[in-house]
């Protein structure tokens, strides 16, 4: 064959389809009659109102796959009453027991494996390639890993209980995958789920629902799944009995479920939407990193909450790698899922198919250049979309901002490290980031500084049941994967708040616990305290109320002890902007120094004893013993804070393939706090300790026992905490400055220590930039026995860092 005949035919060299077979997944349709029941108690029950949805192969949009039932309150009710009867057996099983029944789940998914992967693809319209190699691998290694975990629970979680029934609520990006990152980590603690599939892609939940009848033979009502729309969704989350939700989805429909179940007293574990950067470096491996914005954005075509969505190139280098990356895309394929040699397939809906188009002409309107291979052709009759590039793009520019959620990369260019961070950080999101660069110190450096709870370091999209996975700011909070995955399936047994006004189950006496009869004992001399008017602690400084306004703290007989500020708007705004100020530096301090200052804190605290005890004794009225040993107490906690300064710091988890998992305890930010009003000293001190400790900065806002808060400004001014980590204000109401809080864009997390009201209120208010929150609700939480990893849990959220190592 001479030369010219061979360069003609590479040239003309084109992919033959390579379809894989349908087969044995129709088969299973057919099994079913194309029409299928929820799955509730181990058994198929037809929808108690007759209603169906239908389910379309979004490659082919006019052909129906299967009608599901539309389940309604009747349904969802026996599925979570299933759930509930079958909760006692289920959690009483030796962990052994519950570890056979998930290997058994994984080896069952395993022996299906191509059914479930083309049952993927026909229902969510993604490549089988992807559906073969990684969605189902993935869902089979989270059985796996957590068949680990219901085996060594009670080792490994000592304190720890599962607390009932799991209401799960997924999407349709990745329907299996998401279905076995709710329902493996939930079972395998002892909690039994009812989990509700997107209308769109509820197939590959009811084949899984088929094998654990027939073949795992799990118990009935351990798993069950109620198929539906958002209107199902809603009754799943407000139905009483779940004492959890767990939620992936939008951002948008997370604060709907926040609000909703605002004062429920129920967990929630929020996986959100994304907007994640994707950061080159002129130094970075370039032909690497262009198969890694291929992986990045067009995987799933797009559809992917931690898709590489915003490419952010060094200026040097961007001209080339849009060339590079121009002529990548030329060789993308689109079309049939089934065929193994496509790299894209349909997008799943109608609806989404709309919304991304939508945002593409927005994004030429607003003036950046949109470019898609003119090569690349999208077949008839489905919902799909070539792989698009814009460029010339602004920070500002909408398509910057929104989650387009399609096969969409936007670019923009940074000169130096400190502006890829910022434009990186650019973003109301948090999930996930990509960082391309030879240089560790630079790739690790922006590592810890970009705001993500998952970073690859040159590499994307990889995914591992034993890294935890989940989002910072409004891409949610909570983890699945992982041991910080458990704990989000787990409460804890040795501590049982009892009803408001209850006792601590624990032993020890609270502060304001005290005997009848021991009034006068050691009373405090409240004479001295009568005149003494406190400002603020604001950004470092004794800052007066911006309104001048005051209260007066009284004992319990009436007696006034003190005259403090009251906080107004103007008050908290300043205090979170010094808050805020404080933050990144106090996050780069060395743990080592934290530590010093709380020690240096404590010590300080030691000198003061007689004057805090004295000051408790007179705000709770309790004998001045109770109070000293609430004060020793305290100085035991600032010791405890000290000493995990250095010893909560994270994981180093090996993954499949040649690559490390640090997953770093990172604090959560700007931290409100209103202050309890038991235990004046040690509910304060062990809080702000443990927030402190952590490198977060806070604002706290205290309210009846403002006394010991403002004594407490007198001594974190002498005690090197550097200015702004520890804000203190106070207020009469303290209930209506926490909301103030719960509602501000700047707060990271709200901590909320009062009554059912104002929990359901700062619960409610904090869905602006879906804020952490943890509220007592009314219940008293016992601040001696109070243990000390889940204040450290409270006050940390662990981002992963992936490591690739070896060539
Ligand atoms: P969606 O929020 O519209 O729906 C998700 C699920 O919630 C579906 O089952 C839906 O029926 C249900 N739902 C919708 N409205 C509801 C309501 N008012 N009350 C109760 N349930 C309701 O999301 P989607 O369009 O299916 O999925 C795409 C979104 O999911 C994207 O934003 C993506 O980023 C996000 N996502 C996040 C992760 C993560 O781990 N962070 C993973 C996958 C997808």
């Amino acid at each position: 064959m001479n030369q010219e005949r061979l360069t003609s035919l590479i040239e003309t060299l084109d992919y033959g389809p390579a379809p894989e077979s349908e087969a044995k997944t129709r088969e299973w349709l057919k099994s079913h009659g194309s029409k299928f029941s929820h799955y509730i108690n181990g058994a198929w029950q037809p929808p108690m109102k007759g209603s169906y949805l239908k389910t379309i192969n979004p490659a082919r949009s006019e052909e129906e796959l299967a009608q599901i039932a539309l389940g309604t309150k009747e349904d969802v009710d026996a599925a979570v009453t299933a759930a509930k009867n079958a909760f006692p057996g289920w959690s009483a099983l030796p962990g052994h027991r519950r570890a056979r029944y998930l290997y058994a789940i994984a080896r069952a998914v395993a022996k299906h494996a191509r059914v479930f992967a083309v049952l993927e693809s026909l229902d969510n319209g993604k490549p089988i390639r992807e559906t073969r190699d990684i969605d189902v691998p993935v869902v089979i290694r989270h059985f796996y890993y957590h068949a680990g975990w219901a085996q060594t629970l009670e080792n490994e979680f000592p304190g720890y209980r599962p607390g009932g029934v799991i209401a799960q609520i997924i999407p349709w990006n990745f329907p299996f995958l998401m279905l076995a990152w709710k329902i493996a980590p939930a079972i395998a603690a002892g909690n039994t789920v009812v989990i509700k599939p997107s209308k769109s892609t509820p197939l590959t939940a009811l084949l899984l629902a088929d094998i654990l009848l027939s073949e795992v033979k799990l118990p009935p009502g351990v798993v069950n799944v109620v198929t539906g729309d958002s209107k199902t969704g809603t009754m799943l989350y407000e139905h009483p009995v779940p004492w959890k939700v767990t939620f992936t989805g939008s951002t948008e429909v997370g604060r709907i479920i926040r609000k909703g179940t605002a004062g429920s007293g129920k967990h929630l574990t929020m996986e959100l939407g994304g907007k994640s950067p994707f950061i080159v470096f002129d130094n970075a491996d370039l032909d690497s990193a262009i198969e890694g914005v291929v992986n990045g954005i067009w995987f799933n075509e797009g559809q992917v909450c931690c898709a590489g969505s915003r490419l952010l190139v060094q200026e040097a280098i961007q001209d080339d790698f849009v060339k590079r990356l121009k002529r990548r895309m030329r060789k993308l394929r689109v079309g049939n899922p089934l065929d193994k040699a496509m790299d894209m397939g349909a997008i799943n809906n109608a609806e989404q198919l709309k919304k991304i188009t939508e945002l593409m002409d927005i994004g030429v309107k607003e003036g950046a250049v949109m470019w898609q291979p003119d090569n690349v052709k999208c077949p008839p009759g489905g919902f799909f979309l070539p792989p698009t590039l814009f460029t010339g793009v602004e920070p500002s520019h909408t398509i910057a901002q929104e989650e387009i959620f399609g096969p969409v990369l936007v670019t923009l260019t940074f000169r130096t490290p400190a502006e890829a961070i910022q434009l990186a950080n650019n973003t109301r999101y948090g999930l996930a980031a990509s960082i391309w660069s030879q240089d560790i110190d630079t790739a690790m450096d922006v590592a810890r500084k970009v705001k993500a709870g998952t970073v690859w370091i040159n590499s994307t999209n990889l995914f591992d049941a034993a890294a935890g996975f989940g989002g910072y700011r409004e891409s949610g909070y909570g983890r699945e994967g992982g041991r910080e995955g458990m704990y989000d399936v787990l409460i804890e047994t040795d501590h049982t708040p009892s009803e408001a006004g209850g006792r601590p189950e624990a032993t020890g006496m609270v502060a304001h616990d005290r005997p009848a009869g021991d009034q006068s004992e050691g009373k405090a001399d409240t004479n001295d305290m009568i005149d003494r008017t406190f400002r603020f602690l604001i950004g470092g400084a004794l800052v007066r109320p911006d309104q001048m306004g005051s209260f007066t703290v009284t004992s319990p007989t009436g007696e006034s002890l003190a005259v403090v500020g009251e906080a107004n708007r103007k008050d908290v705004r300043n205090a979170v902007e010094a808050a805020r100020g404080a933050f990144p530096s106090w996050f780069e301090s060395s743990a080592h120094m934290r530590a010093q200052i709380i020690y240096f804190w404590a010590e300080n605290l030691a000198v003061e004893k007689e004057r805090f005890a004295d000051a408790i004794a007179a705000q709770t009225g309790c004998a001045h013993h109770t109070a000293q040993a609430e004060v020793d107490q305290s100085i035991s906690r600032l010791f405890d804070c000290a000493a995990y300064a250095d010893k909560f710091g994270g994981t180093v988890q090996p993954v499949l393939g040649r690559r490390l998992v640090i997953g770093i305890r990172e604090p959560v930010g700007v931290v409100g706090i209103r202050a309890s009003d038991e235990s004046p000293l040690l509910a304060l001190i062990s809080v702000v300790g443990a927030a402190i400790a952590m490198a977060n900065t806070v604002v706290v806002v205290a309210g009846k026992h403002a006394l010991t808060a403002m004594d407490l400004v007198q001594i974190i001014q002498h005690s090197d905490v550097p200015a702004g980590v520890i804000n203190v204000l106070s207020s009469q109401k303290p209930d209506a400055i926490a909301r103030i809080l719960a509602e501000h864009e700047d707060v990271d997390a709200i901590w909320f220590f009062g009554n059912h009201e104002g929990s359901k209120a700062v619960e409610e208010a904090s869905t602006g930039n879906m804020k952490q929150t943890w509220v007592s609700d009314g219940k008293v939480i016992d601040w001696i026995g109070v243990r000390r990893e889940r204040l450290l849990l409270k006050s940390t959220q662990v981002k992963n860092i992936w490591v690739p190592y070896g060539v």
